[in-house]
């Protein structure tokens, strides 16, 4: 509850004062207390976020957000790359965090991109109330 009203007051925040998207400050911090809450601060903690525009994959669909780790389980490094029209909107900028923090948590372990275990992972997250504000 504490933490969805601070997420609340962040997206106000976040849309008041950024037009184009949010900051990488806003994301920044978003992470790290996603990170906290709901992934046990076992992700990477300081990953590379990069906005970019006309973010898309290897067919050529448009992406939300992309992410790529290096490294060992434990000491993963990741650069996270949101796409800047995509995620305009604070709260859409927010679930497509949440995604890429999936995708993190999962590195190098899940069989299927978005199979079962991402699933899992999006499932716990709703489960401890993490998208109360942004669905
Ligand atoms: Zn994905």
């Amino acid at each position: 509850m504490k933490i969805g009203l601070v997420l609340a007051t962040q997206l106000l925040l976040a849309g008041g004062c950024f037009a184009q998207h949010p900051s990488t400050l806003f994301m920044r911090t978003m992470y790290r207390e996603s990170n906290k809450n709901y992934f046990a601060n076992k992700l990477p903690q300081n990953p590379k976020i990069i906005w970019v525009y006309g973010l898309k994959n290897d067919k050529g669909e448009a992406l939300f957000a992309e992410t790529f780790c290096d490294g060992e389980e434990g000491s993963l490094i990741c650069t996270i790359k949101l796409d800047a029209q995509n995620n305009a909107a604070p709260s859409t900028a927010v679930m497509s965090m949440y995604h890429e923090q999936c995708h993190i948590k999962l590195w190098g372990k899940a069989l299927q991109v978005h199979g079962h275990e991402f699933q899992s992972c999006m499932k716990d997250l709703a489960n401890l109330d993490a998208f109360q504000d942004v669905w």
